[in-house]
C-alpha cells in the first residue's frame, strides 16, 4: 500500500479503454491543491448561486488542457490545465466559466446505475477504482466503467447559445467577486491560436469546441466593461498558485528538467517546493530533506511543508520520525483529511496495537471529513481489526467498498456489520443504509450487465466537457 499516497499526491487508476489495452490514468490528490481549488472556486460558486462546497473537485494527472463537469456536482481539473495557465487570473477565469456551466444546469440526464441509486458519486468511484488498483485487486466492474468515462473525458459538446451565455456568467461572475476577467481571455486566446497552429495536436479543451473569434470578440466586450478590468490578481493567491504550479512540475517533470527550470541559486518558496520533488523522485532522500527543512524554516506553521517532510521521512522508511513530523502537521491543520490521512497510514503502517489506538481517533476524523476516502476507511477497518472491535472494522469495510462502488462487497459487509451490533444502534442503522443501496445496484447492475451483452455502451456516463 505504500505507493498509494506518494509525497501526498498521486493514486492510479488502471483503466480499460474500449479497444481493450490497459491504459493508466491518475487522479492527484493533494490537500493543498485541492485547499486552493475549493478556495478559488467557492466564492465563484456562491456569485453563480450555488452553495459552497457542494461541487466537488479531483485534480486529473495529464498534461492535456481540459476541465469537465461530471453530473453536475463533480468538477475535475487536468494537472495541465494548472500549468498551462499563465497566471492565476487564466485558472481562475476557466473555473469561472466553468461555474456557469453548472448554474446553467448544462449537462444531461443519462441513466446510470449509481447515479440513480443515488449511492455513490463519480468522484469517489474514480477514487476507489485508485485506491484499489493500487493495493487491493478487488475492482468491480461498475468503477472500471467509471474511471473510463471519466479518464476519456467522455464529450456532450455543448451548443454555441451555451457556450456564449456561459461565457458571459462567467464574466459576471468574476465581476461580481471584483476579478478582472482578463485571464480569460488571455487564456482563450492561447487556445485559440493553437487551435489554428496545430489541428492535431489540440488539447481536449479545444478540439471538442472550437473557440470562434466572435466569442472572444463577446467577452471581451464585458470583460472590458468591468470596473475590476484593471484590478491587480490577489497577491496571496497568485503566490499559492506559483507555488502549486511549481510543485505540480516537480512531480511530474523529470528532475534534470525541473532542476534545470529550477537552478539551486534560486532559494525562492516556489523553487524549493518543485526541488523538493525533483529529489524525492530523483531518490535523493537527504537532498529532498534539506529543501523540505528550508521550506519549514520560511514557514514553520505551513502544515503543507511538515506533511512533505513526513511523507518524505515515512517513504524513505524512517516511521517513527515521519510520525512526529505528521503529528505536527495535523496539529497545524486539523481539519485536513488528506494530513489526517498520512498521519493514520504511518501509524496503522506499524502494525503495533498502541499505534492501532493511536490511528483510530484520526482515521476516524479523516473520514468524517471525506467519507469518499477508500484508502482512510481501509486503514481505519486494519486499526479496528487490532483492536479486536470486528463489528467497527466490518463497517469501515463495508463504508470502503460502498464508497469505492463495490456494491457486492460493500452488501457483504454491511451485512456482516449489522449481525454484529446491536439492532437500531446508530452504527446498525448506518449499515442498514449501506445494505439497503448496495442491495439495489447489485440488482441494477445485474439487469444492466444482461442488457450489455445486446448493445454495449461504453459512454455512460453523464459526463460533460467544458470548452
Ligand atoms: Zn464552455
Amino acid at each position: 500500500m505504500r505507493t498509494l499516497i506518494k509525497l501526498s499526491l498521486v493514486i492510479l487508476v488502471a483503466v480499460i479503454v474500449p479497444s481493450g489495452t490497459l491504459r493508466a490514468q491518475s487522479i492527484l490528490r493533494d490537500a493543498e491543491t485541492e485547499r486552493f481549488l475549493y478556495d478559488l472556486t467557492n466564492p465563484l460558486f456562491e456569485a453563480a448561486g450555488i452553495e459552497r462546497n457542494s461541487v466537488k473537485i479531483g485534480l486529473i494527472y495529464s498534461k492535456s488542457i481540459n476541465a469537465f463537469v461530471a453530473g453536475g456536482q463533480h468538477m475535475f481539473v487536468h494537472s495541465g490545465l494548472f500549468t498551462a495557465a499563465d497566471n492565476l487570473g487564466e485558472l481562475q477565469g476557466v473555473l469561472a466559466h466553468e461555474t456557469g456551466h453548472i448554474a446553467g444546469g448544462h449537462y444531461s440526464r443519462t441513466k446510470d446505475a449509481y447515479e440513480s441509486a443515488g449511492m455513490i458519486s463519480i468522484l469517489s468511484m474514480v477514487l476507489g477504482a485508485a485506491a484499489i488498483a493500487a493495493g487491493g485487486g478487488d475492482a468491480g466492474i461498475g468503477m472500471i466503467m467509471a474511471g473510463q468515462s471519466v479518464a476519456q473525458g467522455n464529450v456532450l459538446a455543448y451548443s454555441r447559445t451555451q457556450e456564449a451565455v456561459t461565457d458571459q456568467a462567467g464574466a459576471s461572475y468574476m465581476e461580481a467577486i471584483g476579478v478582472s476577467g482578463l485571464g480569460l481571455i488571455s487564456f482563450f486566446e492561447k487556445l485559440r491560436n493553437q487551435e489554428i497552429l496545430a489541428q492535431v495536436r489540440q488539447d481536449p479543451y479545444v478540439r471538442s469546441h472550437p473557440l470562434n473569434r466572435q466569442r472572444i470578440l463577446a467577452l471581451q466586450k464585458v470583460v472590458h466593461a468591468s470596473p475590476y478590468v484593471n484590478t491587480p490578481l490577489d497577491p496571496r493567491l497568485s503566490e499559492t498558485f506559483n507555488r502549486l504550479k511549481a510543485k505540480l512540475r516537480g512531480y511530474l517533470d523529470h528532475p534534470t528538467v525541473t532542476l534545470r527550470n529550477f537552478p539551486l541559486s534560486d532559494t525562492s518558496i516556489s523553487a524549493r517546493y518543485a526541488r523538493v520533488y525533483a529529489y524525492h523522485k530523483a531518490l535523493e532522500w537527504d537532498l529532498a530533506l534539506l529543501e523540505a527543512d528550508a521550506l519549514i524554516a520560511a514557514e514553520p506553521n505551513n502544515p503543507y511543508f511538515h506533511e512533505i517532510k513526513g511523507q518524505i521521512l515515512f517513504e524513505n522508511g524512517r516511521v517513527d520520525d515521519s510520525i512526529d513530523v505528521f503529528q505536527g502537521a495535523v496539529r497545524l491543520a486539523p481539519h485536513e483529511p488528506l494530513i489526517l490521512t498520512a498521519f493514520g497510514q504511518a501509524l496503522v503502517s506499524q502494525e503495533d496495537r498502541a499505534k492501532m489506538a493511536r490511528a483510530m481517533p484520526v482515521l476516524k476524523q479523516a473520514t468524517r471529513l471525506d467519507r469518499s476516502n477508500t484508502f482512510a476507511w481501509f486503514n481505519l477497518a486494519k486499526a479496528y481489526s487490532w483492536l479486536d472491535m470486528q463489528a467497527e472494522a466490518s463497517l469501515a469495510t463495508a463504508e470502503r467498498y460502498y464508497s469505492g462502488g463495490n456494491a457486492s462487497q460493500a452488501l457483504m459487509h454491511s451485512q456482516r456489520a449489522m449481525a454484529n451490533f446491536n439492532t437500531g444502534s446508530p452504527e446498525w442503522l448506518r449499515a442498514q443504509d449501506i445494505a439497503i443501496l448496495a442491495r439495489a445496484a447489485v440488482d441494477k447492475q445485474k439487469k444492466r450487465s444482461s442488457r450489455r451483452r445486446v448493445s454495449d455502451t461504453p459512454h455512460s456516463l453523464n459526463i460533460m466537457k467544458i470548452q
